[in-house]
């Protein structure tokens, strides 16, 4: 071997050597940067010492199960998001840039009364122009809009709140919300307000009528000052009739009432109320009769309560059926109920008024007939509804009114 070719070959193999040293110190330096980067990110302790292979591939495999945890973590948020999407009563709707619906929830479906949303324009979407309107001004104005729209020919009222650049620059995030249950509750509690002080205004001007006219000298005549106090007395109890059945209402409506059940059967039910009514029925030349059968299964009823009911029933059929008219109690067993029913020959109640009757004040052509607090119909409603059954009537102007209810047999 000539001494040439051994000096090159020694060359050849120390540059070799350089080569690969520098090389793997090269791959040390990315191993060490690359590990303290991982260690970093899943937020390990950086070594003291330099990181070797076996840590970096430690730590990659830690990373990973920390990505894999992330995931199942995002995923069941996701999971959550989702169901309470599908579920809330509120109608949520995302559009693109190109005002395509790309997402709309069962509640959009059912609000808009629209069985396929996706892919179609929000403006087919919408349908009223109100609404449309509304979502136009906030693409526009690039700012969050909202309105109420009262549907036509359905008493109803739809809210539609519009946030503009959602899902995607130009898309839009659409919210629609029912809220005639809203506005039917405000609309109740005006129409009390508005009934309660219609109610108060007539009693209250009687009896500063009648004590303008004692004062002016009638106190001096003792036979018409006793029958202006007889008078007085009878506004007064007018007066504290109403505020108790008001207190009642209130005290059932909010749940406040206790009912004290017990067995019982519906022949003792009605026998206790007709002994209550006979006097008052004698008086109006009213035939009060009690029809029922003996052999009736027992019931679980709060028996006041329900004597409560059936009194205010009999005190109607009383007050609205002329002299020498029949006001009839009954009774009948269903399969799992027994019908009470009180019917009588009166001057029956308008088709119109009919499904009305039960509400607060409530009084068919009140011009026409006796006094009376409309409340009585409503309260008895509430007590049948605590007992877990229910009451309804059926009349026919100039033929009678019957009134039923149903109790659960025990
Ligand atoms: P009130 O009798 O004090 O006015 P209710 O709530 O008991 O109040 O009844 C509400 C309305 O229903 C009455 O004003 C009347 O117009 C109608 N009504 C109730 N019972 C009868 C009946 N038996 N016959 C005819 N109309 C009735």
């Amino acid at each position: 071997m000539s001494p040439t070719f051994l000096y090159t070959l020694i060359a050849i193999l120390l540059t070799l050597l350089l080569w690969l040293g520098w090389h793997s110190y090269v791959l040390k330096r990315r191993v060490v940067e690359l590990t303290k980067a991982v260690l970093n990110t899943s937020n390990q302790p950086l070594p003291q010492d330099m990181p070797h292979l076996e840590e970096l591939s430690n730590a990659i495999a830690a990373l990973q199960s920390q990505f894999r945890d992330r995931l199942a973590d995002a995923n069941a948020e996701g999971a959550q998001l989702a169901a309470v999407i599908e579920q809330i009563p509120d109608g949520i709707i995302i559009a693109d840039e190109e005002d395509k619906i790309q997402f709309a929830n069962p509640a959009a479906h059912t609000l808009l009364e629209n069985a396929s949303l996706l892919e179609s324009r929000v403006v087919q979407a919408l349908r009223y122009h109100q609404l449309i309107e509304i979502w136009q001004k906030s693409k526009k104005t690039k700012t969050v809009q909202s309105d109420v729209l009262e549907i036509p020919f359905q008493r109803g009222f739809l809210q539609l709140v519009v946030a503009p650049d959602q899902y995607a620059p130009g898309g839009s995030l659409l919210l629609i919300q029912d809220l005639t249950r809203l506005r039917h509750l405000e609309t109740v509690r005006r129409d009390f307000i508005s009934n309660l002080s219609h109610e108060l205004r007539t009693p209250l001007a009687s009896l500063r009528a009648l004590t303008e006219t004692l004062q002016d000298g009638a106190l001096d005549d003792p036979p018409v000052a006793q029958r202006f106090l007889s008078r007085i007395e009878t506004e007064v109890d007018a007066l504290t009739q109403m505020a108790q059945e008001l207190l009642d209402l209130s005290r059932i409506e909010s749940g406040q009432i206790e009912l004290n059940l017990q067995n019982t059967t519906p022949q003792k039910i009605l026998q206790r109320a007709t002994e209550r009514m006979r006097m008052q029925a004698e008086r109006a030349d009213i035939h009060l009769v009690l029809d029922c059968p003996n052999e009736l299964p027992n019931i679980q009823a709060d028996v006041a309560r329900i004597e409560q009911v059936l009194v205010n029933l009999i005190h109607n059929g009383i007050k609205f059926t002329s002299m020498g008219g029949t006001v009839t109690l009954s009774a009948e067993s269903g399969s799992r109920s027994i019908r009470f029913a009180v019917s009588d020959s009166g001057i029956g109640i308008p088709a119109n008024d009919l499904p009305r009757i039960f509400e607060r004040f409530y009084k068919a052509d009140p011009s026409r007939r006796s006094r009376g607090t409309g409340l009585g119909l409503s309260i008895s409603k509430h007590l049948i509804e605590a007992h877990g059954g229910k009451l309804w009537a059926e009349s026919v102007e100039g033929q009678g009114s019957t009134f039923y209810f149903e109790l659960p047999i025990n």
